[in-house]
């Protein structure tokens, strides 16, 4: 097994499952002991990082989604040194926005980009903690859709299994194949 493959076992096992959480039926991943431990954040980024600008895939921007989307977005788009934009729950965002309703694993949600934060033709890079359903990272590739942004990737840290997460993105967004979604910890 190499270092990356150790590495990514280590981030796997400070990821807590918690039982019920938010509400009965759901196995919520609690990824939060994975910012307290600096020096396996700072493989992961570094790493992943790497991965991003090395893949073949030219991306001009991340989109973050809220809330641990921004976390993991952030330190991404630092290391990339690839402008980040803020995808966030309906209301936060001070400027002309546009949205986009989605249903989620646990209810329902709307989400919201500013509309002057992706330019026609932005190859946007989609990144959050876990894919579950895929229907937040769906809404929000709706948006960058319909504000002429290319979706050209997602990325996640982990999914949620037997939920078709990735096909949904997959029947959602017509220029994505199976290639062009990272699920680091698969
Ligand atoms: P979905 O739209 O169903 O793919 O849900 C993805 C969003 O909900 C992400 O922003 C996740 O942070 C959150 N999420 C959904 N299911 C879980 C879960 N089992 N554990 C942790 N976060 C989850």
């Amino acid at each position: 097994m190499s270092e990356y493959d150790f590495m990514l076992k280590r981030i796997q096992k400070l990821i807590i499952d918690v039982p019920d959480f938010p509400k009965s039926g759901i196995l919520f991943k609690d990824i939060s002991p994975i910012f307290s431990d600096q020096s396996e954040l700072r493989n992961l980024i570094t790493a992943q990082a790497r991965f991003i600008k090395n893949n073949g895939r030219d991306f001009d921007k991340i989109v973050a989604i809220e809330s641990r989307g921004f976390l993991l977005g952030a330190l991404l788009a630092y290391e990339t040194g690839l402008p980040l934009v803020l995808a966030r729950k309906a209301g936060k965002l001070p400027r002309e926005t546009v949205s986009a309703a989605y249903g989620l694993e646990y209810g329902s949600d709307k989400i919201e980009i500013h509309t002057s934060d992706i330019k026609q033709d932005d190859h946007i890079l989609i990144v959050d903690d876990v894919l579950a359903t895929g229907g937040t990272a769906s809404a929000v590739a709706d948006i960058v859709d319909s504000l002429g942004g290319k979706v050209a990737g997602f990325w996640f840290l982990m999914e949620v299994k037997g939920l078709e997460g990735q096909d949904s993105l997959i029947n959602n967004c017509p220029f994505i194949d199976a290639s062009d979604i990272e699920v680091v910890l698969s």
